[in-house]
């Protein structure tokens, strides 16, 4: 079996990460899959790119394409060309596309015009924003794809209720687990301190970089005085986003109790979920990986793709305005029972290749 994955951004190598891994495993018991990875260049800095194939042994891409622009219908249409020249020349069984960036569109693109099947991990999630390029990115992926993973049941019950049972003769939904908790669990022994700074007792960790806020200044503004406040109590550890980054030259924001710090690879994030109090956030990754770290988290965004820890209690969302903000950070309580299986406690995976082998024969 010949498999075509394509990575461009920095949560695609945290997930692939793992399915490489298992990739590798079934090929030391007998099984015969072949892997060519394709980075598109979505993502490329050291600390964005580099460090997470070095840190997670995950395979040197095959194919580096090296895509760059500035607007999303250039970027995602050189990515197109340049992934299908790549699928003519090595003619996979599978094209194997993570989440919900451009490089997952161009990705399946390519692959369904050239009739090559597409198995989508982290299938089936939505906002029902469709103003979030993910959104987008996400809706379009499923429509072509053959194998749809899906994460959660929740996922899963949106497929059917956009009626992917009409086509089921095409398409396959798969209840598989999050490869991202498989990452958490495999990594977590690995993780190591943030050296560059000092650290408080209790601290929160923070994220920013959703286009809807970062390129909203009310709203990015209303996070960063949120958190502004916040680390007058606690520490507030932010490591910022490039996106984040170039949107803060534009607004005039006070960060001066924040600390700030450049991204940092999956095994120092990894330590610092370990170690923090409170996740604060907007990235769909942290949310989760809260809940594998089994801290609170608040988000802040209008929605969210992941429910479940909502309903649960362990993740609490508010609007980006800064006195919801810090109400909730003052008044969450959250939910300390973690013992429920939400993402499929690590096994997911194996279940993702041992169905890729059992659809291919
Ligand atoms: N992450 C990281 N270093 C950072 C910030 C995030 O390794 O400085 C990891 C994080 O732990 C998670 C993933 O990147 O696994 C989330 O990516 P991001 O927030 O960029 O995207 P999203 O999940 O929102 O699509």
């Amino acid at each position: 079996m010949k498999i075509v994955t394509i990575l461009g951004a920095r949560p695609q190598f945290i997930k692939a990460a793992s399915v490489s891994r298992e990739i590798k495993n079934q090929v030391k018991n007998g099984n015969d899959i072949n892997e060519i990875i394709v980075h598109t260049g979505q993502h490329f800095d050291e600390n964005m790119s580099d460090i997470f194939f070095e840190e997670m042994k995950i395979p040197k891409p095959h194919y580096s394409l090296g895509i760059r622009g500035n607007f999303q219908g250039q970027l995602t249409g050189q990515m197109i060309e340049s992934i299908e020249s790549v699928l003519l020349k090595e003619g996979p069984d599978w094209v194997l596309v993570y989440g919900d960036t451009n490089s997952t569109l161009a990705g399946a693109i390519a692959a369904s015009k050239l009739n090559i099947k597409i198995a989508h991990i982290e299938a089936g999630l939505r906002s029902f924003n469709i103003n979030m390029p993910e959104e987008i990115n996400r809706i379009l992926t499923d429509r072509v794809s053959s194998l749809l993973f899906c994460p959660t049941k929740v996922a899963v019950k949106n497929l059917t209720n956009e009626g992917f049972d009409y086509w089921k003769n095409n398409a396959e939904i798969v209840l598989s687990g999050d490869v991202m908790q498989d990452s958490a669990i495999f990594y977590k022994e690995f993780s190591k301190k943030p050296i560059d700074i000092s650290i408080a007792d209790n601290f929160v960790l923070g994220t920013i970089h959703r286009a809807e806020n970062t390129d909203n200044p009310d709203r990015l503004r209303n996070i960063f005085n949120a958190l502004n406040e916040i680390a007058k109590e606690k520490q507030v550890i932010l490591p910022l986003h490039p996106r984040t980054k170039i949107a803060l030259k534009e607004v005039s924001i006070d960060a001066s109790n924040l600390t700030i710090i450049n991204p940092v690879g999956y095994l120092n994030m990894i330590w610092l979920l370990d170690h923090c109090s409170l996740v604060m956030t907007d990235s769909g990754g942290l949310q989760k990986e809260a809940f594998f770290f089994e801290k609170p988290c608040i988000i802040y965004r209008d929605e969210t793709e992941w429910i479940e820890l909502i309903e649960y209690s362990f993740n609490f969302i508010v609007p980006a305005e800064s006195e919801k903000i810090l109400e909730a950070f003052k008044t969450f309580k959250p939910s300390l029972n973690y013992d429920v299986d939400l993402y499929g406690q690590g096994k997911a995976c194996s279940l993702i290749i041992d169905k890729l082998v059992s659809s291919t024969k």
